[in-house]
């Protein structure tokens, strides 16, 4: 990245924006459609970093000087979840870099699907502030949805991070409260690191969901549903009754 540029702002967080955003619109592609590079939005009143002029797909980025870890603070929580609630997430890029010399270590992807109530956490309101943040939990993210684009310094290619992003923004066909349950049991199933598996090792996971989704009483049915909706979106292979396997 252009460290040049951090002399032309004072604060720290001001000069990690000009200069990520400097080389996002000269790196980025997106990864809904052919387009080859992202467009910084017109004026400051979008609520995004990136758009793409092609398919209109939206993107904010988070730059950190440290390794991304499994929580990443975010803005308001009310706002969040409304934004969940009615399908207007935009995409995540989370950019690692290097401050000493100003270089991109890790950039991760996470699509707009991707985003389930499970993965959000108000934070406590503080003094003085209008209103309750929140913490995006990436743990609570499946991993498939976290896509590297950016890896130990190694730029992935396009084809391979549409390839994934292309597989889960298939989730879009699903009503978000019902995709919140999908990659909560995505995410279970890929933690699993087993095929093939039974349903019994899902159940196991029955009290966590239960916490998720405390309004739901058949966890155990709703999960068998969840596996179904993954084996029919391609997630999941049906092997023989009540027994899956990753494919
Ligand atoms: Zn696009």
């Amino acid at each position: 990245m252009p460290g040049e540029l951090a002399c032309a702002r004072k604060n720290p967080r001001q000069q990690i924006k000009l200069i990520s955003e400097w080389w996002g619109a000269r790196n980025l592609f997106c990864p809904n459609c052919p387009a080859e590079a992202l467009s910084l939005p017109p004026n400051d009143t979008e609520v995004c970093d990136f758009m793409c002029v092609r398919c209109g797909e939206r993107f904010e980025m988070k730059a950190m000087n440290s390794p991304i870890g499994g929580v990443v603070p975010d803005g308001g929580y009310c706002a969040m979840m409304r934004a969940i609630d009615e399908g207007r997430t935009p995409n995540l890029f989370l950019l690692h870099y290097e401050r000493n010399d100003w270089r991109v270590t890790n950039l991760l992807l996470v699509p707009q699907v991707a985003f389930s109530t499970s993965a959000i956490e108000k934070c406590a309101k503080l003094p003085g502030r209008p209103y309750a943040l929140c913490k995006i939990l990436l743990r609570n993210i499946p991993p498939l949805a976290k896509i590297p684009v950016v890896k130990e310094g190694k730029a992935l290619s396009a084809g391979t991070v549409r390839a994934v992003y292309n597989r889960i923004i298939e989730l879009r066909h699903e009503p978000v409260h019902e995709r919140c349950w999908t990659l909560d049991v995505l995410r279970i199933v890929q933690s699993l690191g087993e095929k093939p598996f039974a349903n019994d090792k899902v159940y196991a996971f029955a009290h966590e969901l239960e916490k998720l989704h405390p309004d739901n009483r058949h966890i155990k049915a709703k999960i068998r549903q969840q596996l179904q909706v993954l084996r029919d979106l391609g997630f999941l292979q049906h092997v023989s009754s009540g027994l899956w396997r990753l494919p």
